[in-house]
């Protein structure tokens, strides 16, 4: 879609005279930035010296009790890629470019390299990445061990200087940084979209498919550079059906739906057949190679798991290996999104969520006692829901998209339907299975 065809339930956020202000002034963001990079360097210099056990380490608390969850996740769900505004990481990478070399960044999009007769480009990298980073989180600790978020973060910040200082263009957003192809794949599924109305002509900071005006559905690091030189073009809140933006994609990408795979694939499978291997293999090996080990497996579950599934409904109903793969891998996303929410977010906050406040108010100077959380049989009452209807609430949303993509692609219901059941059939049985994990106690669905 392109935004000359802004859909109708949507309304101009910068008719509001501060509003305007806010997301027209380069100023205001320097401003925000400044702040958002003081805490990032705060926190880790927390982190390094605060104390050992990480609920009560202001740094480790602001990373992984409030930043990663739930606010990056939250934004991510209901904001699109809203958070690059705020970004620490791309403040520093905005402004150590312009002491950089400018160079162009190796581009695979228009030789793309074909793998198992699917076309990839340089996009992909982001899923690597992503895996990279979450693997430091869980499987290096870096998440329950204070002492090591200062390597974790500087070495991000080092890659990030170091892309900046040879490429131009916020190389390292695009390309290189664990979140944005994630956020790419989110923002297709978040109610709310921020937008510009229409074309501002000023030619995009990052240059990414040509666009030239604002949005946190595709690829914009929101660096507000077209906002800012523009500043009369409307900014719109738009509303639109979560996940409909999958279907509707004007460029599908391969890499997309392998990213979508990667979160399934990371999230809820890891945590159940993850740990089902753990268990099994705990004691025999040493740790950090049964725990990799464990979390690639369950990785390279959901993509063998949904290639399978695919085959099935690609020679079935006659639609192309490639355009089937991209367009139902997408669909899998709310599969690890909803149990995000579900357990980082909620389960999270209901168990620790007024001790994190209390930690953070208190690494700040402002004396706080909430309580540490609700009860344990509010928290109890949560697991029940989780796994007898959110889970399956899941379902159902990846569900309607696949059957959405599945009459797109083919001509007619027998097609569609030959398409779809095989999809279907593999969310079900993969939430049955993850349901049976939890409720045997594989794993728990607390953050
Ligand atoms: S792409 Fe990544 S590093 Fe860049 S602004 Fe967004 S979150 Fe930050
Ligand atoms: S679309 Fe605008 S805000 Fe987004 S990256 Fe390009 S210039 Fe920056």
């Amino acid at each position: 879609m392109t935004a000359d065809q802004s859909p109708d339930r949507s309304i101009s956020i910068t008719n509001n005279r501060i509003v305007r202000f806010l997301f027209t002034s380069k100023r205001v963001q320097h401003a925000v930035n400044l702040v958002t990079v003081a805490v990032f360097f705060y926190a880790i210099y927390r982190a390094a010296v605060g104390p050992t056990d990480p609920s009560r380490n202001f740094g480790s608390v602001a990373f992984f009790g409030f930043w990663w969850a739930p606010i990056m996740i939250l934004s991510l769900l209901f904001f699109g890629r809203i958070w690059c505004y705020f970004c620490p990481l791309g403040a520093i990478v905005r402004f150590t470019q312009r002491f950089g070399l400018r160079r162009h960044f190796p581009m695979y999009t228009q030789s793309k390299r074909t793998v198992f007769g699917l076309q990839l480009s340089i996009l992909s990298l982001t899923a690597v990445t992503f895996i990279l980073a979450r693997w430091g989180m869980a499987d290096l600790g870096v998440s329950y061990s204070p002492g090591r978020v200062p390597y974790y973060w500087l070495a991000i910040v080092g890659v990030a200087v170091a892309v900046s200082l040879v490429y131009q263009r916020q190389a390292f957003c695009r390309y290189v940084c664990p979140a944005t192809g994630v956020m790419s794949v989110t923002a297709k599924f978040s109610p709310l979209e921020v937008a510009q109305n229409r074309e501002t002509g000023v030619t995009c900071a990052t240059l990414e498919y040509k666009s030239d005006y604002l949005s946190t559905d595709r690829r914009c690091t929101a660096c507000m550079k077209c906002t800012s030189q523009q500043p009369d073009e409307d900014v719109e809140l738009r509303f639109r059906w979560p996940g409909a933006k999958a279907v509707t994609e004007r460029i599908p990408l391969v890499d997309e739906a392998i990213i979508a795979l990667v979160i399934w694939g990371s999230i809820p499978i890891n945590f159940v057949l993850g740990s089902a291997i753990l268990t099994a293999l705990s004691g025999r090996f040493p740790s950090l190679l049964v725990s990799t080990t464990a979390y690639l497996a369950s990785v390279i579950a959901a993509l063998v798991a949904f290639a399978a599934a695919n085959k099935l409904a690609s020679a079935w109903s006659g639609v192309d290996w490639e355009p089937s793969f991209t367009k139902f891998g997408l669909s899998y996303a709310p599969l690890g999104l909803m149990w995000a929410l579900g357990d980082f977010v909620i389960a999270g906050l209901l168990e620790n969520g007024g001790h994190t406040v209390n930690v953070l108010a208190q690494g700040l100077g402002i004396p706080l006692s909430l309580p540490a959380g609700a009860s344990p049989s509010v928290v109890s009452a949560w697991v029940s829901v989780f796994v007898t209807g959110w889970l399956w609430l899941a379902v159902l949303w990846s569900g309607a998209i696949a059957w959405q993509v599945a009459t797109v692609l083919t001509d007619s219901k027998r097609r569609a339907l030959k398409a779809f059941a095989p999809h279907f059939a593999l969310m079900t049985t993969s939430t049955f299975g993850l349901v049976v994990g939890v409720v045997t106690g594989v794993s728990y669905p607390i953050a």
